[in-house]
């Protein structure tokens, strides 16, 4: 039957709870570097091209001539707590928009599944309970993820079929809208889906999560391998291991056409990941000893060595302004080194008054009160200026325009920092040539980023690093201070339990 009525809606953040702004309403209206808040019909104009789980449901919808009711999409830079003000303005308005784009015979949402709210700790398991009492028992609802989402039961219970991401970098965001949406389908046709879900016993540093390094590369091909015609669909989440909640943590989904089939399934690939915990490791820096590698390598080197400043990335928290990675690139003399995105309004204002060619003295980043950071004082040289409006096309972001606000170019011996009035994760070379940068003439690349920035730097990178410097988004979750886990998970991959 064609011209079924599927209502859509997203509502996308990462929350890290250890983090040190919250989301607010104003937040999800500017949007988290994908697409600004949407409603209607553009939801449809603004998504078409972009990297996201609604692109690819409309992609689906359009094959299979749905009627498309699209509602409200919003996404926030991830960061800690939703206001409990923007989760009830935004959830209520899906959960009014659905109801009354009525009768329907589905419901799309494109959800992150790591949103924990000043209010409520489960920010998607409350959205589909809420939208489940309002539309009853019949209407199939299906979801995708992001890989990083927590899992909860009640998400499961609530929701008919979920789908994450099986990548990271994410460069499957729209490949995975259209298989959730091909889900949603099938129960519109009358399939059954039978529903299989096991938690992992130990957190996941995000930097080892990189689904082109194991053991993650291994994991995703058995999953792939495991979805028969029995198993109609597969997810491994490994999880978002800074959201402070006792759900927190790596799962394992499926849906099958039989019960056993679904249990069979998730129990294989679960085995796998909890036999590939000794696997998720890998070299971390302190900035000193990183930096002095990167130099080491990049005098033999014909391509920029790429260093992550992974604990200060805004795609997980951070505030992408964070300080650490530039005083050891000044303190050892670094040559032809750039440094981006560093996320400073008044300091790209302050460049944009004093002009290109000038040099001023600034406070630099460091103001988000991180233990260990603090603003860089120093006299820099504006070397470029932008108002921070142009497109990006790489793998991650996909086509997107970008709006960074004014934004410089600022020198200081041989380092250039790529200075932002907005806050997004350096994933894009594009990221750093508004700002006249090249990344493939530069020695060295710090981004500040943890995995996303590998789909476009890994091409063009000599080798890549993994440094950590004082931020908020912990490479080791031991390291955090947590309160509300789950009794007995291990902190990290063979590391201390939770007591
Ligand atoms: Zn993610």
């Amino acid at each position: 039957m064609s011209n079924r009525r599927v209502a859509i809606a997203g509502f996308m953040h990462e929350t890290n709870t250890f983090a040190p702004a919250k989301a607010f309403y104003e937040d999800f209206v500017k949007g988290g570097g994908h697409m600004a808040m949407s409603r209607g019909e553009e939801i449809i104009a603004r998504s078409r091209g972009a990297n996201l789980g609604v692109a690819g449901a409309l992609e689906f919808a359009g094959e299979a001539d749905w009627q498309v009711l699209p509602v409200i999409w919003a996404g926030a830079v991830p960061s800690a707590h939703v206001t409990r003000d923007a989760y009830e303005r935004i959830a209520t308005e899906i959960i009014d928009g659905i109801v009354k784009a009525g009768p329907l015979d589905g419901i799309y949402l494109d959800l992150h599944g790591a949103m924990v709210c000043e209010h409520v700790n489960d920010g998607e398991g409350e959205l589909l309970a809420r939208l489940r009492a309002a539309v009853g028992d019949d209407v199939p609802i299906s979801v995708s993820l992001d890989l990083h989402g927590n899992t909860t039961r009640l998400m499961m219970e609530k929701a008919d079929v979920m789908v994450a991401y099986r990548t990271y970098p994410h460069v499957d965001m729209t490949k995975t809208g259209y298989r959730a949406a091909r889900q949603l389908q099938r129960l519109m046709d009358g399939d059954m889906l039978f529903k299989a879900f096991r938690t992992i016993p130990y957190l996941i540093p995000i930097s080892w999560q990189c689904t082109e390094m194991e053991p993650c590369h291994s994991i995703y091909a058995r999953l792939g391998a495991l979805e028969t015609l029995d198993v109609s669909s597969l997810s491994f989440m490994p999880g978002f291991p800074a959201a402070d909640f006792d759900e927190c943590g790596a799962t394992v989904l499926g849906y099958g056409l039989t019960q056993a089939a679904a249990d069979a399934a998730v129990d294989d690939l679960a085995a796998l990941v909890n036999a590939s915990e000794s696997a998720f490791a890998g070299k971390v820096y302190t900035p000193d000893e990183g930096v002095k590698e990167a130099m080491r390598i990049a005098r033999s080197a014909q391509k920029p060595v790429v260093i992550a400043d992974t604990q200060d990335n805004p795609g997980a928290g951070g505030n992408s302004d964070t300080t650490g990675m530039l005083r050891a690139l000044v303190a050892n003399d670094a040559q032809n080194a750039a440094l981006g995105l560093m996320y400073d309004p008044v300091a790209a204002l302050a460049a944009h008054a004093s002009g290109v060619g000038s040099t001023i003295h600034l406070a630099l980043g460091g103001h988000s009160h991180i233990e260990g950071d603090s603003p860089f004082v120093e006299e820099f040289t504006v070397e470029a200026l932008s108002n921070g409006r142009f497109e990006v096309h790489g793998p991650y972001y996909g086509h997107s325009e970008m709006d960074l606000g004014p934004s410089a170019c600022l020198r200081i011996g041989g380092v250039r920092v790529a200075v932002a009035s907005h806050k997004v994760q350096m994933a894009d070379q594009g990221l750093f040539r508004y700002l006249g940068i090249e990344p493939k003439e530069e020695a060295i690349l710090v981004n500040k980023s943890s995995v996303h920035f590998r789909a476009d730097f890994a091409p063009i990178a000599e080798t890549i690093l993994v440094c950590a410097a004082p931020g908020p988004m912990a490479v080791d979750p031991a390291t955090l201070h947590w309160q509300h886990l789950k009794k007995g998970i291990r902190l990290s991959p063979n590391g201390p339990a939770f007591v």
